[in-house]
């Protein structure tokens, strides 16, 4: 059985900076997002080689494989994604990612009602074909979906077909819904509560998991202190050490938020919301999701020696 590493994360949690930093390690495959949702015109979308992905070497490689394989290839549309179809398919997949009761029921039906199986079926299998392929292109034993979204990872599990380790990757809430404000232009409130909704699906999620294949970790850590995160990361995922995260892959073929396209690849902690945040922000947050940000570990007081470094 294949393994698989899954980062589970609401968006603008830092997965794509973890991601390169973990496609460093020889023995990981990945291309970051195997999910592939929300590239836009795919006409104009580069890789994070530069390329664009019709001209990139390794996707037409990819492509030339599925092909090869009989499977059906598209860069618009690579079919691995499961909230795509009819809208009440994505309602259901929606659901898994709810309370364990409407998981269940809705993960049921999806295997009983013969469009819904069919469908589901063939995303399964079209993520495993790809899987295989991109692993065999790279050489690595290990497969790193950089998704993040609680939902894939319900269906990726209950499909059984990999050994799935999820890294729980957490950021400060305030710094999420500040990045989230501003790439959707929406008010804090509505970010707030759209980074609260997000954050429970994600932990109800990493709950139905055995413990043993949990791993958290933060964002603020993966850059103040990213080797010994990265160190602990590859002793949960069975792989041996690998040295020097300053040198993160920039040869890698990822797919992801733009940050895929900037260059240097600098883990630089982003820490913006200190000072985009007016008190008044704060205070917004603070009556939405102060209590459960600090019980993800992430305190209200903020000193100045912290603003400051
Ligand atoms: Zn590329």
């Amino acid at each position: 059985m294949r393994e698989l590493l899954y980062i589970l994360s609401p968006s603008f949690s830092g997965s794509t900076l973890l991601t390169f930093l973990l496609a460093a390690h020889p023995d990981i495959a990945t291309v970051g997002e195997l999910k592939a949702s929300a590239m836009g015109d795919v006409e104009s979308y580069r890789c994070s080689c530069g390329a664009r992905l019709q001209q990139c070497d390794f996707w037409r490689k990819v492509k030339t494989g599925m092909e090869k394989s009989g499977a059906k290839f598209d860069f618009a549309d690579f079919g691995t994604h499961f909230n795509s179809g009819p809208a009440w398919f994505k309602r259901l997949v929606r659901l898994g990612a709810k309370n364990a009761l409407l998981s269940y029921s809705s993960s049921q039906l999806l295997r009983i009602l013969p469009s819904c199986r069919s469908r589901l079926n063939r995303i399964i299998e079209q993520n495993g074909i790809l899987i295989d392929l991109i692993a065999s292109i790279q050489g690595g034993c290990l497969f790193l979906d950089g998704s993040k979204d609680p939902e894939r990872l319900t269906q990726l599990l209950v499909s059984r077909r990999w050994k799935i380790r999820v890294i729980h990757l957490l950021r400060d809430g305030r710094g999420i819904a500040n990045s989230y404000r501003k790439h959707h232009n929406v008010d804090l409130k509505t970010a707030a509560i759209e980074w609260l909704r997000t954050d429970r699906a994600c932990l109800r999620v990493a709950a139905r998991v055995a413990r043993q294949n949990v791993l958290t970790i933060k964002y603020e850590d993966v850059c103040q202190e990213p080797q010994r995160v990265l160190d602990e990361i590859f002793s949960f995922a069975g792989l041996a050490r690998n040295a020097s995260p300053n040198g993160a892959a920039t040869l890698e073929h990822v797919l992801g938020n733009s940050m895929r396209l900037n260059g240097s690849k600098s883990i630089l902690l982003d820490q913006k919301w200190r000072t985009d945040l007016l008190p008044q922000d704060l205070e917004i947050f603070e009556a939405i999701a102060g209590d459960y940000n600090r019980s993800r570990g992430y305190h209200k007081s903020v000193s100045k020696e912290a603003i400051l470094t």
